[in-house]
């Protein structure tokens, strides 16, 4: 068996160590060419002796200072370096065969999209980078010559539960039924949704995960999120795209097709499963997951999302409608509102408020490109920021 290379983006994260761990159990058949973080240094230095990576990227050049020093300190034979620059370089490098993206927020886009250019095979968890590049992403995806495999648990369950082949997809299937857990708040009265802490809003009752996606799963932005990452996925139009809550999170996604058969695909809730199938696909291998007890299984259980208590949802479709880049205000928006509900105090129900003000107000007028997008990221950022200030310094 021929050894496969790795570049991790975002390696000292929820997502990154799972996927160090399901390489761990394979050392034969995987060996990591380079790992990446923002500022983590104790955590880089320990996936460093673990893994021996060539390379280990920092995106702050403090953090890459101060890595270098006790890489060299160790003797360990591990090239440190900075920036964003360093982050498309790893992952664009003619040894990397995939590339996992695990990084958080928009901030994952240019490594990603480097990648995908390059022709990796791209396991792509930070949803973010699709939510911003849309077309234009999947279109670098099919130039580059690659493959594109989703990670989040979601669009692992509908890819598992899709035909192989997918010129059939258009015409075989009806909608996906994306679930969801419903988060920490789905029976919680919205009437107090005003007095959040992060603590509660981060204690997810079914997943453990970073914090900007633990809030976005209590706000149920993270679902909306993948609304629009599904129909880029899927070329689905929003319309084919339905969400259910299932509190068990066994269920992790279905699959309706014209007959009205539907697939679904299970399993225990650990991220690992869809990492081993992302990086063994279209083998399988040992994720280091339980596997599902069916008879001590409860009901699983099925409701509607209430608007009331998760408004922010119903803002995926109403982004798809807008002008092209709308779905990347709405990411913009989303990233500056939960920063100000985790570290400056703003309350919880303000971060739709913050959503749906920056989406009224900036009105795209691009037609796709990198640059573009980009300088729409930062001017959406800018808008939610002043209506963050209304609320908090
Ligand atoms: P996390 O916060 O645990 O980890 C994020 C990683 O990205 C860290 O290694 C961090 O150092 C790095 N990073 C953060 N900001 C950066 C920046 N500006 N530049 C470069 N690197 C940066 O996040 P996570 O929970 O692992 O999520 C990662 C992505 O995967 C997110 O897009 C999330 O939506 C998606 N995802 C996560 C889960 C999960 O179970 N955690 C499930 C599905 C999808
Ligand atoms: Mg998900």
């Amino acid at each position: 068996m021929n050894t496969i290379t790795l570049t991790v983006l975002g390696s000292t994260g929820s997502i990154g160590s799972n996927t160090l761990d399901v390489v761990s159990r394979h050392p034969e058949r995987f060996r990591i060419f380079a790992l990446t973080a923002s500022s983590q240094v104790e955590a880089m230095l320990d996936q460093c002796r673990a893994f021996a990576p060539r390379y280990a990227v920092m995106s702050r050049p403090d953090a890459a200072q101060a890595l270098a020093q006790r890489v060299k300190a160790e003797g360990l034979a591990v090239e440190v370096l900075a920036g964003e620059e360093a982050l498309c370089e790893v992952s664009a490098h003619a040894d990397v065969q995939v590339v996992m993206a695990a990084i958080v927020g928009a901030a994952g886009l240019a490594p990603s999209l480097a990648a995908a250019r390059a022709g990796k095979r791209l396991l792509l968890a930070n949803k973010e980078a699709i939510v911003v590049g849309g077309s234009m992403f999947m279109q670098a995806v099919r130039e580059g010559g690659g493959v594109l495999l989703p990670i989040d648990s979601e669009h692992s369950a509908v890819f598992q539960s899709l035909p192989e082949d997918p010129s059939t997809w258009s015409h075989r299937v009806n909608k996906i039924i994306l679930t969801a857990s419903g988060g920490p708040f789905r029976t919680r009265d919205p009437k107090t949704l005003s007095q959040v802490t992060p603590q509660e809003a981060c204690a997810h009752p079914n997943w453990s995960m970073g914090r900007k996606i633990s809030v976005d799963s209590a706000t149920m932005m993270n679902k909306a999120l993948e609304v629009i990452e599904a129909h880029h996925l899927f070329a689905l139009a929003p319309e084919q795209i339905e969400v259910v809550i299932h509190p068990q999170s066994v269920i992790h996604s279905m699959v309706e097709f014209r007959d009205r058969s539907v697939v679904a695909q299970l399993g225990t809730p650990d991220m690992r499963v869809p990492i081993a199938y992302g990086l063994s696909w279209p083998e399988r291998i040992e994720s280091g997951a339980q596997g599902l007890d069916f008879p001590t299984l409860k009901a699983l259980t099925f409701e509607s999302p209430n608007p009331e208590r998760f408004p922010g949802l119903g803002l995926a479709w109403q982004a798809l409608a807008g002008p092209l880049g709308t779905t990347a205000v709405l990411n913009a928006a989303n990233e500056v509102a939960v920063a100000a509900f985790l570290d400056r105090g703003m309350r919880f129900d303000r971060i739709h408020a913050v959503n749906e003000q920056t989406l009224a107000a900036v009105l795209p007028k691009v037609t796709g490109g990198v640059d573009e997008l980009m300088a729409l990221d930062a001017d959406a950022r800018r808008v939610a920021e002043s209506c963050v200030s209304q609320w908090v310094r």
